[in-house]
């Protein structure tokens, strides 16, 4: 980050400017340990320093509490010291610096955590630990908010109870256990009730950090006796908040730990809330006791998405991303990206970035030329013949049943399925599949996709044939 050609980490004479203050800087870096003092004073920077006031400008607010309670003597004698003489040392953040802004960046040494954010509302009284080797802050994502979180029917269950936790912390489901595949929305969900925690209730204190992070945050405090303070700096919550807890799995000691941070806080009537990608029971090795106390609130699931909370999802990333995208193309990205919203949002950054190159607007040709690379379509374009074939093969069924107007549910669910894979596996729009089939209108295909990937949630043995019928079309 801004080492200003200083690549030692040492103090930098050009940044602080006043002699005295690069004597602080200085007594301050030889006081500590290398790790501390580039995770905490590497951007602390001199506001003024006259009349025996010391105003010294932090990165945001959470450095402000820290640099209050842990290093505020520190420096004020370090500051005596140069001076000869009394100084007040007050610490200050940039003034549109608020919990809601805060954008340091994560990307710090490859040891320190993914993230953590925590705000006391009033320094931590007492605490001896030196913390700042145990946690590394970074700020809550500000984007993953609930306003921002587009629901439907995969997802608004644990959307409704996300948000009843944040808004009665405690209270309603605890914990709250989420589960569900990479990429749709757990840390989302996630940060989204830190913010809305931070936002209503300033004056508690939050703690939020991937499982990874708490591991080594304790794997740490073991080799360096400081496991009391691990837990005391954590015990100290209103909101505990773990991302990934199936990181848990085979990790006896840091299940063990886990338990008893967790009984502790539970007793307490602190809000646990963790997630996981897998339901409980599902996690690998994990203590039956620990499988017990996390199905004791409300285990709720993300499933994927379905084609319309997609297209939603998609037209709200394109404004987002300031890409405006026509109905065909949202249509096409979401026909050919289903099970991970974090693909979702990479494919409209890849049509953004290529319209850019391209220098042309965003229509359909192009989001196929920019996500050729990316979809799996066949090598060779299925075309919906094909497709049909293998359907009727399995159903036993009549091409021309499917395109008649047979409503039986032994010819409707055949053609429903084939319709979903139409939509997957080749170019055509809803409305050309519909006039394949028969001259139906797009509203009927689109019923067909949503209503076999209903079916294909309710009976995973669907989902299976679908995958077989892919293998045999080659395209898997
Ligand atoms: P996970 O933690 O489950 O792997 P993330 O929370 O990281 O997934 O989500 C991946 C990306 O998708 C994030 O950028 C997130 O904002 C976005 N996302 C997921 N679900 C939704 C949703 N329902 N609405 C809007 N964006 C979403
Ligand atoms: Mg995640």
């Amino acid at each position: 980050m801004k080492d200003g050609g200083n690549s030692t980490g040492g103090v930098d004479r050009a940044l602080h400017g006043d002699e005295r203050f690069v004597h602080v800087m200085e007594s301050l870096q030889r006081s500590m340990d290398e790790q501390q003092w580039r995770t905490w004073f590497r951007d602390v920077r001199l506001d003024s320093w006259s009349d025996g006031q010391l105003r010294v400008l932090l990165p945001n607010r959470f450095y402000q509490e820290w640099f209050q309670s842990k290093f505020h003597d520190r420096v004020r004698q370090a500051a005596e010291r140069a001076s000869e003489g009394p100084v007040q040392v007050v610490f200050l953040v940039p003034a549109d610096e608020d919990a809601s802004t805060t954008t340091t960046t994560t990307t710090t040494a490859s040891s320190t955590p993914t993230f953590v954010a925590e705000l006391p509302a009033r320094p931590p009284v007492g605490a001896q630990l030196p913390a700042d080797d145990l946690f590394d802050a970074t700020p809550l994502n500000p984007h993953y908010t609930f306003e921002n979180f587009v629901t439907g029917p995969s997802n608004e269950m644990a959307y409704a109870s996300a948000r009843g936790v944040a808004d009665d912390p405690g209270t309603n489901y605890n914990p709250l256990f989420i589960h569900g595949a990479v990429g749709l929305g757990k840390t989302h969900l996630l940060h989204a009730i830190g913010n809305e925690f931070l936002r209503r209730f300033p004056q508690q204190r939050m703690c939020i950090l991937s499982c990874e992070e708490f591991t080594n945050a304790f794997i740490h405090a073991l080799g360096h006796n400081q496991v009391d303070a691990f837990r005391e700096r954590l015990r100290r919550v209103h909101l505990l908040v773990i991302d990934d807890i199936h990181f848990l799995a085979n990790k006896e000691r840091t299940q063990e730990e886990f338990f008893n941070t967790f009984n502790r806080l539970h007793h307490m009537g602190c809000q646990i809330v963790l997630s996981s990608d897998a339901a409980p029971s599902d996690i690998p090795a994990l203590k039956e006791r620990l499988v017990s106390r996390f199905t004791w609130g409300l285990v709720t699931c993300l499933e994927q998405p379905e084609t319309e909370t997609r297209m939603a999802i998609l037209s709200r990333k394109a404004q987002h991303f300031g890409v405006p995208l026509a109905p065909e193309v949202v249509e096409f990205i979401a026909a050919h990206f289903r099970s991970n919203i974090r693909e979702l949002e990479g494919a409209v950054q890849s049509v953004k970035a290529r319209a850019e190159i391209e220098g042309v607007p965003v229509d359909l040709a192009l989001a196929e030329r920019a996500l050729s690379g990316l979809i799996r379509l066949p090598e060779r374009k299925l075309d919906l013949e094909t497709i049909a074939a293998a359907v009727c093969a399995h159903y036993q069924v009549e091409v021309n049943d499917l395109k008649s107007r047979r409503r039986t549910r032994n010819i409707s669910v055949p053609r429903q399925v084939c319709m979903c894979l139409a939509r997957e596996l080749t170019h055509l729009s809803l409305q050309e599949i519909g006039t394949w089939f028969g001259g139906r209108d797009h509203t009927t295909v689109l019923f067909g996709v949503q209503k076999t990937e209903e079916r294909m949630r309710q009976d995973p043995r669907l989902a299976q044939l679908l995958g077989r019928l892919r293998d045999r079309l080659g395209a898997a």
